[in-house]
């Protein structure tokens, strides 16, 4: 990969989008992707080696068992995406061809209430093309003897185009093939922004260099630091960082068969790694709102609450050893744990692509596709996203998503 330069070549952009993650990249190359766009776009970026951006700590995975139509469907062009790259990126052989691990999610109800928000949400998962089973103790047991069941009432799982993809390789592609296709990225942080007199638009955004640099839109994509971005411009952004731990860690004695990713009732989650090795994730209790750069591990809570509960969900876990563990951070959306996007209603160039919590890497084609065509035409042309705008955090009406890991 070239260098990015510390200078953009111009000084003005007609798209300018701060943060170069996975979420600005898709953006950026769906821009270069439309004939009908023909505007200069600059891809700012603080950290170049990308180790402390959630794109980096993802675990990568895929799930269409989402509780809402329009999830579902943003989740449904994320799997075709990934699973035809090659194809998107015009059929370049450099491209890998991908798919995706489909071992399922498997939502485990330990109480009447959980398997009716199963059973609800199955029936819109089935009405927009979805293959999720519902699965009785004993059903869950049959397929998968490693499973505790005796507290479950029942189970959800979908093994078509849920389970885990290679998330590094597309944010590879997006970057490259953006930048091939003459998207400028530049290595700096954004520290200010300049509003018109009338403060109805963001004319330039200054970098921690001193440099200036004018926009015609500008798009907010700097995952857990989105609410300081929006700072800038003066907006209120419910995103917090929140810390979300991950731990890959091998069995004495490994499984017969593939761990589908497990949702346990207590919140934690795991799931098949590698082919001797599984990833478990949880979150801590209380949940704070942290520091970006705070990425120190809490190791009680492996030893006192991940690991125990692992061991009683699947008894022949009983011995198991960390190899690896980290800290990441979701860009929490504090209203409801979903996207934040489209334009700001008075700051009307300034745009969100925010807030994605625990779901945006599946998220990221379907999201650069819609912020792409945003910018192009000021109208969705392939998927109508504009449930997800700014407007429903300024009234306070949250979209109620209930599958939210
Ligand atoms: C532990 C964990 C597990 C996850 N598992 C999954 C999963 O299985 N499936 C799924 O779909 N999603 C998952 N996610 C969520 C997913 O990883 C994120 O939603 C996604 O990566 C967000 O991408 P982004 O580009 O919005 O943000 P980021 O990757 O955080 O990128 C933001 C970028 O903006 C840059 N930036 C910030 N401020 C500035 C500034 N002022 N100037 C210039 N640049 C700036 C940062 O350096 C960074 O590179 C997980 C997240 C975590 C933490």
């Amino acid at each position: 990969m070239v260098a990015m330069s510390s200078e953009a070549s111009k000084t003005a952009y007609d798209v300018v989008i701060i943060g170069g993650a996975i979420m600005g990249s898709s953006t950026a190359w769906f821009l270069t992707e439309n004939a009908e766009f023909d505007g200069s776009v600059l891809v700012i970026e603080r950290d170049p080696s990308y180790t402390a951006c959630s794109t980096a700590h993802t675990n990568s995975c895929i799930r269409q068992q989402f509780s809402t139509e329009l999830n579902i469907r943003i989740s449904q062009f994320g799997a075709a995406f990934v699973k035809n790259l090659r194809g998107y990126m015009g059929g370049d052989e450099r491209v890998p061809e991908m798919g995706i691990q489909n071992y399922g999610y498997m939502y485990l109800a330990d109480t009447e209430g959980f398997a009716d928000a199963l059973r609800a949400a199955q029936k819109v998962q089935l009405a927009a093309g979805a293959g999720t089973r519902l699965l009785t103790a004993a059903e869950i047991a049959a397929e998968h003897p490693f499973y505790a069941t005796d507290d479950i009432v029942l189970g959800s799982i979908n093994t078509v185009d849920e389970g885990y993809w290679d998330g590094g390789t597309v944010f590879d592609w997006f970057r490259r093939s953006a930048r091939e296709r003459g998207v400028e990225y530049i290595h700096g942080e954004v520290v200010s922004v300049t509003k018109s007199a009338a403060g109805d638009r963001i004319t330039h955004v200054k970098l921690a260099s001193g440099e200036t640099i004018a926009c015609g839109q500008v798009v907010n994509a700097t995952g857990p630091r989105a609410a300081r971005t929006a700072a800038m411009a003066g907006i209120d952004l419910p995103v917090e960082p929140r810390k979300r731990f991950t731990w890959i860690f091998k069995a004495e004695r490994p499984l017969d068969r593939e761990l589908p990713l497990t949702i346990d009732p207590s919140g934690v989650h795991f799931r098949q790694d590698g082919p001797d090795t599984y990833l478990a994730g949880c979150k801590p209790d209380p949940d704070p709102a942290v520091d970006p750069d705070d990425f120190a591990m809490d190791h009680g809570i492996w030893e006192n609450h991940v690991w125990p509960i692992i061991a009683s969900r699947i008894p022949q876990f009983e011995a198991i050893r960390v190899v690896t563990e980290w800290a990441g951070h979701y860009a929490y959306n504090t209203l409801d744990q979903n996207a934040i996007l489209g334009a700001h209603d008075e700051v009307t160039n300034f745009h969100f692509l925010n807030g994605f919590s625990g779901h945006g890497l599946q998220q990221s084609p379907a999201m650069g596709r819609a912020m792409a065509e945003w910018l192009t035409y000021g109208e969705y042309r392939s998927l109508d996203l504009s449930p997800f705008h700014y407007g429903r955090v300024a009234r306070g009406e949250p979209i109620i998503e209930r599958a939210v890991i």
